[in-house]
């Protein structure tokens, strides 16, 4: 395990999803899913030869991958909680692109097809079960919930002993968030929903660990003209908007080093700052709809990983 953490050491990684189609008879626009993290996808209006864009990620997961197994590729991350680092991830991309499936799993919140909310925390507990004669944890949940995008989320802060705890928890957060609806969004989808997960850690010789994990389900990332809102509506768009280009500024100032990182820019990367940069690890799933329609949207959600990805 510790060799493991050293190579996930302070990288930011960027992992791709594509969500199955709803739509029989249409054509996907990802047009191959590498095995090696390469996706290429073609623009709808122009021919096979000149529509082709390659995109290089850490990970792609086509529309058949199971929730399991993006947790697979998920876990090792999870894991260094327990060791001590600040770990973020983060769910990225349009409104219906399959965010919150992934990050808590298909709406209604049953049992099955649970998301890595679900299974992180209950790996963890595992893992401090196994831990017991060695190391001695407490897990403290923060469930947070931003509503109106513009003030810090109303959070509770529970100490959480098994996930039927957790499950309990997130059906709370899951009707907090359902509120009212834009003509096109719901209100969930100009929010973003933060769990926090606090884990400290004293083992036999006393010395002590205090880490955090942020499980972020952030706002459709789709441009505001879209959801044809007017006044504090479309205040409330353009702001959500503004906080999704602050934590890409952020991520990419952190990746280049620069000496200045604008946390302050942005209520959410100021509430996330302690898990972005110095020895924490970053991971954004960039979420993206096959549909052709979708192109547009799909393109800058790719570009917008790329540039977190590539610096
Ligand atoms: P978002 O949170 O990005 O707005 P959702 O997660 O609500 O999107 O996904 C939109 C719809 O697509 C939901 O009905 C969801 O259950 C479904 N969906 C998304 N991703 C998948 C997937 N990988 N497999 C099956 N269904 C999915
Ligand atoms: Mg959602």
């Amino acid at each position: 395990l510790y060799n493991m953490v050293q190579d996930l050491k302070g990288n930011i990684r960027v992992y791709c999803r594509i969500r199955p189609s709803f739509r029989a008879n249409t054509k996907s626009i990802m047009d191959f899913v590498g095995e090696n993290g390469s996706l290429l996808i073609l623009d709808p209006s122009k021919t096979l030869k000149d529509g082709r864009k390659h995109f290089q990620f850490n990970e792609v997961f086509g529309p058949t991958a199971s929730q399991d197994e993006v947790f697979e590729r998920t876990q090792p991350l999870i894991r260094s909680v327990m060791d001590g680092y600040n770990v973020c991830i983060f769910a990225y991309g349009q409104t219906g692109s399959g965010k919150t499936h992934t990050m808590s799993g298909p709406s209604g919140g049953t049992s099955k097809d649970m998301g890595i909310n679900y299974l992180a925390l209950n790996d963890l507990f595992q893992l401090s079960n196994q831990r017991e004669d060695i190391i001695k944890y407490d897990i403290l949940e923060i469930r947070s919930c931003n509503g109106d995008g513009l003030s810090l989320p109303d959070a509770t802060l529970r100490s959480v002993k098994s996930t039927s705890d957790v499950l309990t928890l997130m059906k709370l957060g899951e009707v907090n968030r359902a509120v009212s609806s834009t003509a096109i969004n719901n209100r969930s989808s100009r929010s973003h929903s933060v769990l926090t997960v606090h884990v400290h850690g004293k083992d036999t010789s006393r010395s002590t660990i205090h880490s955090c994990l942020h499980l972020v389900d952030l706002a459709g990332s789709e441009r505001v003209d879209k959801s044809e809102v007017t006044g504090d509506r479309l205040k409330e768009a353009q702001f959500i908007n503004k906080s999704l280009s602050c934590l890409g500024d952020v991520i990419t100032a952190l990746a280049q080093k620069n000496s200045h990182i604008p946390y302050r820019n942005s209520k959410l990367t100021l509430l996330l700052q302690d898990s972005l940069g110095g020895h924490a690890k970053t991971l954004m799933f960039a979420h993206v709809s096959p549909e052709a329609d979708s192109f547009s949207e799909t393109m800058s959600t790719l570009k917008f990983a790329q540039r977190v990805s590539t610096v």
